[in-house]
């Protein structure tokens, strides 16, 4: 094969001919597939069904200090919960609030805490002038919702293969008291599955930000979401700011979304005392506490930190082929043509696909008028706007791999279509 990049324009009207009529062939096969989401297959969920049956009516919903579960009360958590994952979270158990169903809703809620009442006395960002957050890109559109969604205006920071751009973060950071915030996924980041180094780490732990309410929006949604089997370790951030100074640096955020259950699993943030108990003022004003009876099957179910690994294991001998398909495939079709890049993920729930510029969109079109739906190309960006065009977030996990295949030999057509087409334009 050889790449479309060196092609005669003779050459590519005849490929673009071929593309056509084998994207014609797929069109007729009227595929109905969602990989717009990254879902646990169901085979994924049915490792957790056992937890249905470890409380029942006999049970005594007590937790392990003889707190009555049926009843109000601890806002922090059940203390077992909190020291499962304080353990996976390497925090004191001081230092975490085990919450509700959805990790993304403590976020909002942590935005939100400090737009109407400001972090730890400080003005709230409503009252201030310019409110803006440092968006590592491509990331996860629901941290961008967010800032949309409060007004707060994101500046885009390249996420290179080690994390974020540092120092462009460092200059923007310490030069402007308006920005506040800054997203991160340090492990396996949503899209490109890449994992924060030690040295980027260390310097997010001694950023010296100008905004004194500047917080470091640390999302470790996929900690023990590993594809390999020796995982990359990431350094552990609650440690190096306390090492640096700076304990009151970072929001940490996780939950066991993709554990468990999605929108039925069990969320939690973690950080210094000052910054819990400044929190739990919002919390207590906006609930009673959260579902317990839910964190105490999570902890009989899954024991403790090791039970949860164990468990997380399960989820990856499952996952695993479905990633390898994918990258096959692409290794296969894609890369004698020159024609595009990705990642190639050690965890996580994506593949973060980047074609010629300008056409992302078009692929996606394409895909979706055969039947493949895919995450919206530009949902990776800020406001939906992907400068170049360029960056394709898929999802692998849910579909089986015979669907994934079929759904992949489609992809591959369509940017090979929208490639051709770009490069005779
Ligand atoms: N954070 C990241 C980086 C995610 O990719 C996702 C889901 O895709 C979430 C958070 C959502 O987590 P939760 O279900 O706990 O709200």
């Amino acid at each position: 094969m050889k790449a479309l990049t060196a092609c005669t324009k003779a050459e590519l009207a005849a490929c673009k001919q071929e593309y056509e009529a084998e994207y014609q062939d797929f069109k007729a096969q009227n595929l109905k597939l969602d990989m717009s989401r990254g879902k646990p297959a169901p085979e994924q969920l049915d490792l957790s069904m056992p937890m249905m049956d470890v409380l029942t009516s006999k049970d005594l919903l007590q937790t392990e200090n003889g707190f009555d579960c049926r009843n109000y009360g601890l806002i922090d958590g059940i203390p077992e919960a909190k020291r499962m994952f304080a353990d996976i979270l390497g925090v004191s158990d001081k230092e975490i609030i085990i919450c509700g169903n959805s990790s993304l809703n403590v976020m909002f809620d942590t935005v939100a805490a400090a737009y109407t009442h400001g972090i730890l006395g400080n003005t709230p960002w409503c009252q201030q002038k310019d409110v803006k957050f440092l968006c590592p890109v491509p990331g996860y559109d629901r941290h961008f919702s967010i800032c949309e969604w409060f007004g707060i205006e994101m500046i885009n920071v390249p996420l290179k293969e080690d994390g974020p751009d540092m120092d462009l973060v460092e200059k923007l950071v310490s030069a402007d008291s308006s920005i506040k915030g800054i997203w991160c996924v340090p492990q396996y980041a949503n899209p490109t599955g890449c994992c924060y180094s030690d040295q980027v780490v260390r310097r997010f732990a001694n950023l010296k930000p100008k905004a004194p309410d500047f917080r470091i929006f640390w999302d470790n949604a996929y900690c023990i979401h590993h594809l390999v089997e020796n995982p990359p370790q990431v350094l552990n951030l609650m440690d190096a700011c306390k090492e640096a100074g700076n304990p009151n640096l970072p929001y940490i955020f996780a939950s066991t979304s993709k554990v468990s259950f999605p929108g039925s699993g069990i969320s939690m943030i973690a950080g210094s005392e000052e910054n819990m108990s400044d929190l739990k003022k919002t919390m207590s004003i906006r609930t009673i506490g959260y579902d317990k009876i839910n964190q105490l099957r999570h902890v009989r179910f899954f024991h403790d930190a090791a039970g949860l690994r164990a468990h997380m294991e399960k989820h990856r001998l499952i996952i695993r082929p479905k990633f390898e398909a994918v990258i096959n495939k692409l290794n296969a079709d894609i890369r004698p043509l020159g024609i595009a890049d990705w990642t190639e993920p050690k965890g996580g729930y994506f593949i973060s696909f980047n074609s010629m510029p300008g056409c992302a969109k078009r692929i996606v079109q394409l895909c979706k008028e055969a039947g493949v739906t895919l995450t919206g190309a530009g949902a990776t960006y800020p406001y939906g706007k992907d400068p170049e065009d360029r960056n394709i977030r898929i999802a692998p996990t849910y579909p089986s791999v015979a669907e994934l295949t079929k759904a992949m030999e489609l992809f591959c057509i369509c940017v090979k279509l929208a490639s051709v087409e770009k490069l005779l334009a």
